[in-house]
């Protein structure tokens, strides 16, 4: 398997002007509005200051570029909303079954595996100092939505709800839930 990275065309955006990002993207705000008032941009290119991440991100999912489109829309008729989704895209891995993952954590201190791969059941769990940053999933997609939860609460987890993270019995709705 080969992983191949991509860069962003640019040349567009930055023959007309707008400011580009530390992240190779076109400078967005919170709700996705370039350097240029009125002009919004979405998808790959966008690197938009996300309030999920505290700070820039320019993610290449496609779901990402999916939900960027909404939120675009919502700036553009005067809603002045944020973008708050959590990224997550979800990949086909020939015959094993389907790689999901919410994040994206850029750094992480601590990983917890709830399931096994043995299984072919499990979720990676990535903390930096106690804090959920991402999850990745193959064959657990009911552990997405507290990931997501539990991304945006950004609580710092003590020992015994980390110890819940890794146990494929333990109630990860009612945890995000009371972390909320
Ligand atoms: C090999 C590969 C595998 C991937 N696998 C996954 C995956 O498993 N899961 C996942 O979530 N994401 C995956 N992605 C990422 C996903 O495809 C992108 O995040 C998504 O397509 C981004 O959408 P977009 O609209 O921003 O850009 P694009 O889909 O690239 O669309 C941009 C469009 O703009 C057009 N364009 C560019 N410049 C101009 C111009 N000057 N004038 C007019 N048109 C122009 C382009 O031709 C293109 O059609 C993968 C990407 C690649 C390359």
């Amino acid at each position: 398997m080969i992983g191949a990275g991509v860069m962003p065309d640019v040349q567009l955006a930055q023959r007309a002007g707008l400011q580009l990002g530390e992240r190779g993207g076109v400078r967005c705000s919170a709700g996705l509005e370039t350097s240029a008032a009125g002009v919004f941009a979405a998808g790959d290119i966008c690197e938009y200051e996300s309030i999920v991440h505290g700070g820039a991100v320019r993610i290449e999912h496609w779901d990402v570029a999916f939900n960027h489109g909404k939120t675009a829309a919502l700036n553009m008729l005067g809603r002045d909303v944020a973008h708050g989704e959590v990224p997550y895209f979800y990949s086909v891995f020939a015959d094993w079954g389907e790689l999901e993952y919410v994040g994206p954590a850029y750094a992480w201190s601590e990983e917890i595996v709830r399931g096994s791969l043995a299984d072919g059941e499990f979720t990676n769990w990535y903390l930096q100092d106690g804090v959920v940053k991402a999850a990745l999933t193959f064959g657990r997609s009911q552990d997405l939505d507290p990931a997501r939860a539990l991304i945006v609460a950004g609580e710092v987890l003590d020992d015994a709800q980390r110890g819940a993270l890794a146990d494929v019995d333990a109630d990860l709705e009612a945890l995000s839930a009371r972390l909320s």
